[in-house]
Parts: structure tokens; sequence; C-alpha cells
């Protein structure tokens, strides 16, 4: 690991990514020894039960900037990115799903206003302009992801045309607070640190992205739509019961 502190932290969760892992981390490797900021890219390793976690440490131990992070067991996408921005050395933080659906080139569009100082929070977003989405995903999920920003939008008030995508940045001082209010650990973490970021009065800026969808997905479309339709009730209801509450003296946004 380099001493001095990067400028950039490129978060990646996994859990059983090992036919890809080492794609991945070549592939943003290769980008960003091209680009201006100095990094650190942490894996976290999400209780696979194949070769990620090998992969990963063979390959921290040929580059100082790979950095393998460990969960205590599969405890959801939620945590995982949680987890990796907690360990974290950059003010920027920015997290992409390890089969880098959004590609790593895109990493510009959610960096720069965040190191500008213009954005706590960027959202990589598939809605914004249709025209970036090369290869879809199938029909159902589409579908059901429209059903799922509607019921953001009306649950939680959150006027975004997509919180689900696995590409986002974060100024790392302004959302540590968000991440420790955290309760909501697999794929519906999304909405809750938005909804927190929205409460907390933070900036937060939809971009449009290039995407790609991946075969392989770890989603099970009824089984994790219903878990996130209830987490979004979850949500409201420890929202209602004061369970997101900033103590007046703690922490402030402090920009
Ligand atoms: N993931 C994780 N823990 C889990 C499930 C998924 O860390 O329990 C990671 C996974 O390795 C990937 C990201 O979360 O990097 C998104 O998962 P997936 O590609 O299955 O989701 P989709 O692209 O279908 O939304
Ligand atoms: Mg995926």
């Amino acid at each position: 690991m380099s001493a001095s502190i990067p400028e950039l932290s490129i978060v990646i969760p996994a859990f059983n990514e090992g036919d890809r892992i080492v794609s991945t981390i070549q592939q943003v490797s290769r980008f960003l020894q091209k680009e201006k900021w100095t990094y650190e890219v942490l894996i976290v390793n999400d209780g696979s039960t194949d070769s990620t976690a090998a992969i990963v440490r063979q390959s921290s131990l040929s580059d100082s900037h790979i950095r393998l992070v460990q969960n205590d067991g599969n405890r959801g996408k939620g945590y995982s990115v949680g987890h990796g921005v907690q360990e974290s050395r950059a003010e920027c933080v920015l997290f992409t799903d390890a089969d880098l659906s959004a590609p790593i080139e895109e990493a510009q569009k959610l960096v720069d206003p965040i190191l500008s100082g213009l954005a706590d929070v960027t959202l990589g977003s598939r809605g914004l302009d249709r025209a970036l989405i090369g290869i879809h995903q199938p029909w159902m999920r589409e579908q059901s992801g429209k059903v799922f920003n509607r019921l953001v939008r009306w649950l939680l008030g959150l006027k975004f045309t997509d919180t689900q995508c696995g590409f986002k940045a974060f100024r790392r001082s302004a959302v540590l607070p968000l991440f420790e209010r955290q309760r909501i650990f697999r794929f519906g973490f999304d909405p809750e640190i938005l909804f927190l970021a929205k409460i907390r009065g933070l900036r937060i800026l939809e971009v449009p992205v290039r995407w790609d969808h991946a075969e392989g997905s770890k989603v099970r479309l009824f089984s994790d739509a219903r878990e996130m339709f209830l987490d979004l009730i979850r949500i409201r209801w420890n929202y209602f019961r004061g369970r997101y509450r900033w103590e007046a003296s703690h922490d402030s946004p402090g920009r």
C-alpha cells in the first residue's frame, strides 16, 4: 500500500466473482494508470465461496494499489459498499459493480463533480439518457426496475430516474455519517443511503452513464424484488421511528 493518501478510492463489492475479478482488476488498473489521479482499489470480498479472495490477495501482492477487504461472511452488496467506504483512504470514493456494466472509463463523470466540490454524491444513471444503454437488462428485470423507481419516488420522495445503478461516487466525509446509520445491507441499500443524503441536505447529482448489461447477476428477481420493496417500507418506518436522527451536537455536513 502506498503511504500517502490517494485522491481516489475505488470500491468493488465482490461475491463469488472469481470468474471475472482478474479481468475487472486489470481493466480498472489499466484505466487508472492512464488517469491523473493517485488511487487505490479496494475489493470487498463478501464471503465468497469461490476463488475471489485468493485471486485478489495475489493481485495485492504484485500491485500495492490493490487492497483486499474481507467481510466476516456474506453480508450483502450494501454492507460491502459501506465497509469499503469505511476502509477507503481517499476523500473521493467511487463504487462499481464487479461486472463493470458501467464501463470504468465513465468514472470521470462521477469523480469530477466530487473532486471539484460541486456534489457530495453522484449517481450513475441508466434513466437520463437511454441511448447510452448498449446491452439492456433482461426485459422482466428492466420492467421491475421501472416499477421500483416509481415506488422509490412515491414512498421516499427521491426524484431520480435510476437509484439502482451500481456506479456511484461519494465525498467520503459527507457520507460516513450516513453509512454509520445504514440498516439496509443487501440490494435495497441505495435508496436508504440516498434518502439519508437527502434529509441530511447533501448535494446529489444524477449523471447519465454508458451501460452494458453483463450476465451472471446475483439478483433473484422475485425474492430480491420483494425484499427491496419491503426495504422501502422499512426505510419509511425507520424514519418515522426516529432511527436516522442526528444529535444536534453530533456531526454536521461540514463542507
Ligand atoms: N454482491 C455482493 N454481495 C452479494 C451480492 C452481490 O457484494 O451478496 C456484489 C456483486 O459481486 C457485484 C455487485 O454486488 O459486484 C452487484 O451484483 P450483481 O451483478 O449480481 O447485481 P446486478 O448487476 O444484477 O444489479
Ligand atoms: Mg451486475
